[in-house]
């Protein structure tokens, strides 16, 4: 396989699929966050540093196969020549004569960028542009001409380079045109990962192949629906679960627990069961929350008491671990080697609800100075991290949370496996 140290662009032209889908401020349409430009500097700065150029192309929101103003990549020029430090050229569009004909002129050190790929429908191959009342041949069809088209799509993005590199991990799970399809356009030698998706791949790769044990993975967030894929591959690898968030009533109401009106999603009781039964078949420690913080309405301003999470009165639901539970937490993840963590402990955007995940967000970066490997993906625990600004002290915070989670369950994501053979 191809790798970026390895490859002199010098007197290439790269294609580089980036993710710049970044937020923007609704009035002026200014970067108000530019992490992820930031996240594709490295590849950038070693492409136009080997004497290569680089063709930027990307998503940004979902404008659904159209051109829509809000999500021209135009609005993201300013925040990116600031970080590369040069003038970059635009080209308005993927597809057109304008694109071709630049990045054709494009000169070593150069920096072209894409207008927004989700502008095509080509991109996701999804067929947006169907009336709604469309019979299901209709549909077809249609999906079938995308499809078609999809085709002279991604050869012509690829037509206009002599390599590609893929640094977009966010998207890395999206058979889409540019992440995955046109990686069939270059030789084996000429398509790699930029920098990013190299970093992503390696943290979890020590998680999922080489942790040092004792290995403790932490699942928060809402539901057990939404993780229960990640928790099944996990429970062949960890030493210990633990659970929190909202998903603990699920197993507190599975064992016979008491849970008042908090979060439960009945219909998976009997996979929580089965979950602590492939638990104890494979030794692994669950870690269940035992006591809890409860509050009378899902509200900022709630009454608040505190209680057995399998004991909360009737009208009361649980929103955040309470003090034994922590204590029990931080005792394991001080006694871990390696630690995934993935989701809040309770409704950390409420302050009354964000203490237990302040908590673990703090406990586990003592663990990373005690030597621990913590990686941390999923939106709402990068945002705990980045709210207690601990994003300096724990090993690794992951840039794609659906990506991340696919990843771990197991699954080939297209972006990779158009790359790594
Ligand atoms: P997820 O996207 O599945 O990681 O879920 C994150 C969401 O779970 C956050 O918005 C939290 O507010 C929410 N959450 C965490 N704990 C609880 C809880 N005990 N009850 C209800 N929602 C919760």
């Amino acid at each position: 396989m191809q790798t970026i140290d390895k490859f002199n662009f010098s007197g290439k032209r790269a294609i580089v699929r980036v993710d710049f889908n970044v937020p923007l401020n609704k009035q002026t349409f200014e970067v108000t966050d530019d992490t992820r430009i930031r996240g594709a500097l490295p590849t950038i700065n070693k492409i136009l540093n080997d004497g290569g150029s680089a063709i930027l192309m990307s998503h940004l929101g979902r404008p659904n196969g159209e051109v829509q103003e809000k999500y021209s990549l135009k609005h993201v020029i300013s925040a990116v020549e600031k970080l590369v430090s040069k003038k970059i050229t635009f080209t308005g569009d993927c597809m057109g004569e304008n694109a071709k004909k630049l990045a054709a002129a494009l000169k070593p050190g150069e920096v072209l960028l894409l207008e927004n790929l989700r502008f095509y429908e080509e991109e996701e191959g999804k067929p947006y542009h169907l009336g709604e009342n469309a019979t299901d041949d209709e549909k077809k069809a249609a999906k079938a001409k995308v499809k078609e088209s999809q085709k002279n799509f991604v050869k012509q993005l690829a037509s206009y380079a002599d390599c590609y590199v893929n640094d977009a991990f966010g998207t890395a799970h999206r058979a889409h045109a540019s992440t995955a399809l046109i990686a069939e356009y270059f030789d084996d030698n000429k398509k790699m990962f930029g920098y990013l998706i190299n970093k992503e791949l390696e943290a979890m790769d020590k998680v999922l192949l080489k942790a040092e044990k004792p290995f403790t993975a932490i699942m928060g967030g809402a539901k057990v629906s939404d993780k229960i894929l990640v928790i099944e591959n996990l429970l062949n690898k960890v030493d210990n679960l633990i659970i929190g968030g909202g998903m603990t009533y699920t197993f507190i109401k599975a064992q016979g627990g008491k849970i008042g009106k908090s979060l439960c999603e009945e219909d998976k009781l009997d996979l929580a069961l089965q979950i602590l039964e492939k638990a104890k078949a494979n030794n692994v420690k669950v870690y269940i929350p035992t006591d809890a913080i409860n509050a009378d309405a899902f509200d900022a301003n709630a009454n608040t008491n505190t209680s057995k999470t399998n004991e909360t009165p009737d009208g009361w639901m649980g929103l955040d671990i309470g003090e034994d539970t922590i204590a029990a937490f931080t005792e394991v993840i001080k006694n871990s080697k390696t630690i995934l963590w993935n989701g809040p402990m309770g409704v950390f955007e409420m302050e009354k609800f964000a203490q237990g995940t302040t908590v673990i967000a703090k406990a586990l970066a003592e663990a990373t100075s005690n030597g621990a490997f913590t990686l941390i993906g999923g939106g709402d625990s990068v945002a705990a991290i980045n709210k207690n600004k601990l994003a300096e002290k724990v090993s690794y915070v992951s840039t794609g949370g659906g990506a991340m989670l696919e990843y771990i369950e197991g699954k080939q994501l297209p972006g990779i496996t158009a790359i790594r053979k």
